[in-house]
């Protein structure tokens, strides 16, 4: 299970500006589908639309031929995982915030996340900003480290779709692979749907949207993009 597809998806944020202008997809299960393009494009939104913070306006986004409007949001949570571009972290340990992601998980369930995550060292600190009941202080984590943290939460949920966020942000390169790697691992055998800020990342996804100002304005394999340019 796990089949997404989005069906002549319209959608503005205000009546004056439309956002998204026709979009149609489909993510057959298991597979991955990366959307790159522009900033401001409307990558982001279609992300906000299969978690339903906001509802289609016209068209239809549907999770195994069903329209996610007729599901319940436990249901839709239940089946969903994100592993956001940006990840705010609860104010206790590291543990507990990758708990969260299935909350009966067993401790050492959590620390093989961590660890698959290569944030192991890490889950009994807390987050930076906040201080043990004995007075130790949080640890500043990089946004790579915090994004890992997301990558454990979700191994753990083992969520059959997943959205990936890339990070657009200067990563070094050693932590960009690093991140790479466990994005793959997390993604392996999962409907995925990578918004993706360059091309360079998402070589094997099998089929790229260039999105541009709402449309979708090409798509096909990494391949096949790279040999129209
Ligand atoms: P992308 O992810 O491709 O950068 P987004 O989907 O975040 O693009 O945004 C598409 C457009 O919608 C942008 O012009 C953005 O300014 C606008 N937008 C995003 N969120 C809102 C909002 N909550 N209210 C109004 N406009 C928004
Ligand atoms: P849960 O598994 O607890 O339901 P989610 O996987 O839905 O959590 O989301 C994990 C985190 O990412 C939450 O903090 C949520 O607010 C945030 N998030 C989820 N979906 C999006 C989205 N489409 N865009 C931005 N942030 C999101």
């Amino acid at each position: 299970p796990g089949k997404v597809e989005f069906r002549d998806v319209h959608f503005s944020y205000d009546p004056n500006r439309k956002i998204l202008k026709g979009v149609s997809f489909e993510v057959p299960a298991g597979k991955t589908v990366a959307i790159v393009g522009p900033s401001g494009a409307g990558k982001s939104t279609i992300s906000r639309l299969l978690f339903r913070f906001y509802d289609v306006q016209r068209g239809q986004v549907l999770i195994d031929g069903q329209d996610i409007r007729d599901v319940t949001q436990e249901s839709l949570r239940a089946v969903l995982g994100m592993v956001p571009q940006d990840t705010v972290l609860f104010n206790d340990t590291i543990a507990y915030n990758i708990r969260y992601g299935r909350v009966g998980a067993s401790e050492d369930e959590v620390r093989k996340a961590a660890e698959l995550a290569q944030i192991g060292p890490f889950i009994d600190k807390l987050p930076e900003g906040y201080r043990s009941m004995v007075g130790e202080r949080g640890l500043k984590l990089s946004g790579g480290e915090k994004q890992r943290v997301a990558i454990a939460r979700t191994i753990l949920k083992a969520p059959p779709i997943l959205m990936l966020d890339e990070a657009t942000s200067a990563l070094d390169t050693q932590t960009e692979q690093e991140i790479q790697a466990a994005l793959d691992l997390v993604s392996k055998g999962r409907t995925t749907i990578v918004i993706a800020h360059r091309l360079s990342t998402v070589i094997s996804a099998d089929e790229i949207i260039v999105l541009k100002d709402g449309q979708i304005a090409e798509r096909g394999t990494h391949a096949a993009l790279l040999a129209k340019h």
